[in-house]
């Protein structure tokens, strides 16, 4: 679990903001769910046997006796206030969210056991074209970021329940002929998630795992019809796509549609989003049957990606503009009101007032540590002309002598496209 230090929260704001703007501009709405949960609700919807509910949640007692789960993610906590409070009723619901994840895993680059994740769910709604429409948001916020050529978009369809439980016999069958090359693991889901095996990153089941009976081959009409409406929409909005017959996804609740966004810039941990179709997870969880589909991406490993490809911008830096330097005691009410001025006429501009007194020397050596651009100053010769001085203070540029009332359009040209 990590604490956000303050040289990486504007880069975390920078992407936290282009999310909600872009939500926002799909026509999402957000919801906001507590961090804890009944237990009960994530063994019963992401699955009993599946690693995250086997070994990964947070769980306790509360005082009353009540077992309480730390989110692991948050879909189950979305589908669960959205039957309590009558969202689902006969109507569709495009709703996202943002928060921590908990998960006891094995802590590694890109893998913590506090996490965080932007979510987004759609409810109501069966055909191929809300795939589409979510992907196509997940895509437009690569092309934002810049990483739109960084990442590739992985297919699957799981295909309806009865046609997959088909597929799984096939499956099982297929790995009992290859049993003395399953691992451990794999042995052990055999009888309890098969699909799961085909997940299995061990590079000696490989081989074995590639010649495995395809789920692509099994699917059922309407199921293939889906997926076929879905990689043609994809192809009109021309957004390539790979197909991995071997994508299954971790958690029980998804059907037909799965994707993942991976990239191979970050070592094993290459999934940044990862979503798709769970029609059957709001009647399992007791309300009517209603479709749905939806997708995760984990903040950190965005974040990370970012600073490896080095795509932060200098707006998501967030270092200051202008330092408002009075040069004596006696000119800090004048520079007070003069910083208060600029922000008003300015609201972009990031400006810092010294604080704290202290002789000139100190007062000059504080500025420059500020990490600011530009350095106003307010001395007594400024004050009795209604003047300021501008300093660069990390270029080799004369000083400027302005009048106070041309200031804020001087700034506004010097710092323009710094904030772009
Ligand atoms: P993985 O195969 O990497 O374990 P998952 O299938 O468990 O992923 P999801 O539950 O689908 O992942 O979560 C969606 C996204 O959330 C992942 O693609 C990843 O970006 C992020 N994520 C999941 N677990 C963690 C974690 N422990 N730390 C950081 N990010 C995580
Ligand atoms: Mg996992």
């Amino acid at each position: 679990m990590n604490d956000l230090l303050p040289d990486q929260s504007a880069l975390w704001q920078y992407f936290e903001g282009t999310v909600q703007a872009l939500m926002q501009r799909y026509g999402y709405a957000e919801i906001r769910t507590p961090i804890v949960e009944q237990t009960a609700l994530f063994a019963r919807s992401i699955g009993e046997v599946t690693d995250i509910v086997e070994k990964e949640m947070y769980t306790f007692e509360d005082r009353n006796g009540d077992s309480l789960t730390l989110r692991p993610e948050g879909t189950a906590s979305c589908v669960r206030a959205a039957m309590e409070h009558g969202l689902l009723h006969n109507q569709t619901q495009r709703l996202w969210y943002q928060g921590p994840m908990f998960r006891h895993e094995r802590p590694q680059k890109g893998r913590y056991r506090q996490f965080h994740q932007v979510g987004l769910e759609a409810f109501g709604l069966e055909g191929p074209d809300i795939d589409a429409e979510v992907i196509l948001l997940t895509a437009r916020l690569w092309q934002e970021l810049g990483l739109y050529d960084h990442v590739t978009l992985e297919l699957n369809s799981l295909g309806s329940n009865e046609a997959r439980a088909a597929y799984r016999d096939k499956l099982v069958a297929y790995f009992e002929q290859h049993r003395d090359q399953l691992d451990e693991d794999s042995l052990r889901r055999l009888s309890s998630n098969p699909l799961r095996i085909l997940d299995s990153k061990n590079p000696d089941m490989a081989p074995m795992l590639a010649d495995a009976p395809r789920l692509m081959d099994h699917l059922d009409a309407a199921s293939r019809e889906h997926f076929e409406g879905l990689t043609a929409l994809l192809e009109a909005a021309g957004i390539d796509y790979v197909i991995n017959p071997r994508l299954v996804r971790g958690l029980d609740y998804y059907c037909r549609t799965v994707f993942e966004w991976t990239t191979t810039a970050l070592g094993s941990q290459g999934t940044v989003c990862a979503g798709g179709r769970y029609d059957g997870l709001v009647e399992q969880l007791g309300g009517k049957p209603i479709p749905a589909v939806g997708f995760a991406m984990g903040i950190e490993r965005l974040i990370l990606l970012l600073e490896t490809l080095e795509l932060v911008p200098e707006a998501a830096l967030g270092e200051l503009d202008l330092y408002v330097l009075p040069m004596d005691d006696d000119a800090t009410a004048r520079a007070m009101l003069l910083a208060e001025r600029l922000r008003s006429e300015l609201p972009e501009l990031r400006v810092q007032l010294h604080c704290g007194g202290g002789s000139f020397k100190s007062r000059i050596k504080k500025a420059d540590r500020s990490g600011a651009r530009l350095a106003l100053l307010l001395g007594e010769d400024e004050l009795a002309q209604g003047r300021a001085t501008l300093k660069f203070l990390r270029e080799e540029r004369e000083q400027l002598s302005l009048d106070q009332d041309a200031l804020a359009e001087t700034l506004a040209t010097l710092v323009s496209g710094e904030h772009a």
